[in-house]
């Protein structure tokens, strides 16, 4: 009855993990709840963090469509175009 529960708890985290955050990656539920099931749950969830984002944001000032975080990673700039003060310019 224990390894029944054990199992149930190992497939259900790895659908919590895939079903809210592998769809929002490239990666997607599928490969997110493999990753899951075939590691573990702890390792999917680092894994499915670490690929990139389906739909990152962007950058609308020099066309960086990779740029997931608030400041641009190219060109150090926010959506309200102020720069990022630790940017170095290159
Ligand atoms: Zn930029």
């Amino acid at each position: 009855m224990n390894r029944i529960l054990i199992l149930f708890a190992y497939v259900l985290i790895g659908w919590l993990v895939a079903h809210n955050l592998g769809r929002t990656r490239r990666l997607g539920f599928a490969g997110s709840f493999l990753f899951c099931l075939l590691l573990s749950p702890f390792l999917g969830f680092l894994i499915t963090m670490a690929w990139s984002m389906a739909n990152p944001k962007g950058c609308k000032w020099c066309g960086n469509t990779y740029n997931e975080a608030e400041y641009c990673g190219i060109c150090g700039k926010n959506d309200a175009g102020q720069i990022w003060e630790g940017h170095r310019k290159k």
